[in-house]
């Protein structure tokens, strides 16, 4: 098959490369460039990928090209694509691409879940829609009542399927393809391919291209991670002075309260740095302002809880700063997971005060592995892994990729 390297490449309609420029991509995925070509052609794909290859768009961008492509308006309550997906966090964010990467087409796409009532994901069916996005038990639920039609699909995609079997959705989702016409492009993504989910395939799919993505590296694995031990009162001057290097370009900080995270912004405005604060006291209105300033690049630093970060998707951050070390050493890897998407890098930074140091063995405990340290009193805005001004000095333990990165950075 031919390789291609660039999006420009791919024959996908003018409004979704437009859309992918928005989002900042340059080069398509490993996945993508296998995938989307075989996928325009209508062929049926096997992937065996995880998040964060980049599937979603893999599916998504062709799905996009083939409906407008089409024409066909959308028709009330029976969608021509379906993408099924275990949970709801996972169906919402699917959802999200297909706006994002469908912003320049009359293409109208909607996410439906269960845990929520059901009547406005019944009136967005009733308006009509292209794309579907929903998790098994609530698309069910909505068929048995008639609210959703699968007659007239084109297109099914079926997500993380290893995830559904675990879940045990099985019975849900042969009642569900047993509705979905025969005549169908399908789409099968797994991050793992055991005989029962290749048994699963095997029945769904026609001839299908085989792709898989083995993981580079796991994100966690590409980022450069530093601990800064540091006084309570000494977190806000240490900030400062972090953010006097001009790497630090797009910097997500995280406070573990709402009060701490505004009073940061605040000091950070203050000291004349571009920031701005996301938290659940904030009106939706006020965080879509905040996290389209921080997306464009007119806020240079977002402080955020951790409740307020979930499913924030920003590419290219390039620090995240833990300015409090969270109580949930899981929440330390969601948060420097923010940082280094997609094949790229990224550092963190944790600040890390006397009375936080339980927290911080929790996180190496759970990371298998200590994070170097660096004492907050040899950084400055000149430090040599903060900008590029400094002295060489002695390295501390690190791992040969981030002595590399140091000897680079203090030979420039
Ligand atoms: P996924 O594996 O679909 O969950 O995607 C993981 C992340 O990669 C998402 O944040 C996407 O926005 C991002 N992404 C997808 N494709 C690309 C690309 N070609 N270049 C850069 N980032 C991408």
């Amino acid at each position: 098959m031919k390789s291609y390297t660039k999006f420009h490449d791919l024959p996908l309609a003018e409004p979704i490369h437009r859309a992918i420029a928005d989002a900042g991509y340059t080069l398509p995925t490993p996945i993508q460039s296998a995938a989307i070509p075989a996928l325009l052609e209508g062929r049926d794909l096997l992937g065996c990928a995880q998040t964060g290859s980049g599937k979603t768009a893999a599916f998504a961008l062709p799905i996009l090209h083939r409906l407008s492509a089409a024409g066909r308006p959308a028709i009330k309550r029976a969608p021509q694509a379906l993408v099924l997906a275990p949970t709801r966090e996972l169906a919402a964010q699917i959802g999200q691409s297909f706006r994002e990467y469908g912003r320049y087409l009359p293409i109208r796409s909607t996410v439906i879940f269960g845990g929520v009532g059901q009547y406005a994901q019944v009136q967005a069916l009733n308006k009509g829609v292209h794309v579907l996005v929903a998790t098994p038990g609530r698309l069910q639920d909505l068929m048995q009542q008639r609210h959703v039609r699968l007659d007239k699909l084109e297109i099914f995609v079926l997500d993380e399927a290893d995830r559904m079997l675990d879940m045990g959705f099985l019975p849900d989702i042969r009642r569900i393809v047993a509705a979905l016409p025969s005549r169908r492009q399908s789409l099968f993504f797994s991050a793992t391919m055991p005989e029962s989910i290749a048994g699963l395939a095997d029945s769904l799919l026609t001839d299908p291209l085989r792709v898989a993505v083995t993981p580079v590296s796991s994100p966690v694995g590409r980022i450069d991670q530093r601990v800064l031990h540091v006084s309570q009162e000494g977190k806000r001057d240490l900030l400062q002075r972090l953010l006097e290097g001009d790497e630090l370009h797009r910097v997500l900080v995280f406070t573990r309260t709402k009060r701490r995270a505004e009073s940061v912004s605040r000091q950070l405005r203050a000291d004349k740095v571009r920031a701005d604060a996301i938290h659940s006291d904030k009106s939706q209105n006020a965080r879509s302002q905040a996290l389209h300033g921080f997306r464009t690049g007119r806020t240079r630093v977002l402080v955020a809880t951790d409740i307020a970060a979930r499913g924030l998707d920003v590419d290219d951050v390039s620090h995240v700063i833990n300015y409090d070390l969270p109580h949930e050493p899981e929440s330390y890897i969601h948060r420097i997971g923010r940082t280094a998407r997609a094949g790229a890098s990224g550092t963190a930074f944790s600040f890390c005060s006397p009375l936080e140091r339980k927290m911080l063995r929790d996180i190496e405990r759970l990371l298998g592995d200590a994070i170097p340290a660096e004492r907050a009193g040899e950084i400055s805005g000149t430090a040599p892994a903060l900008s590029t001004k400094q002295a060489p000095r002695k390295p501390t333990a690190a791992t040969p990729h981030k002595r590399r990165r140091r000897q680079r950075k203090q030979t420039v």
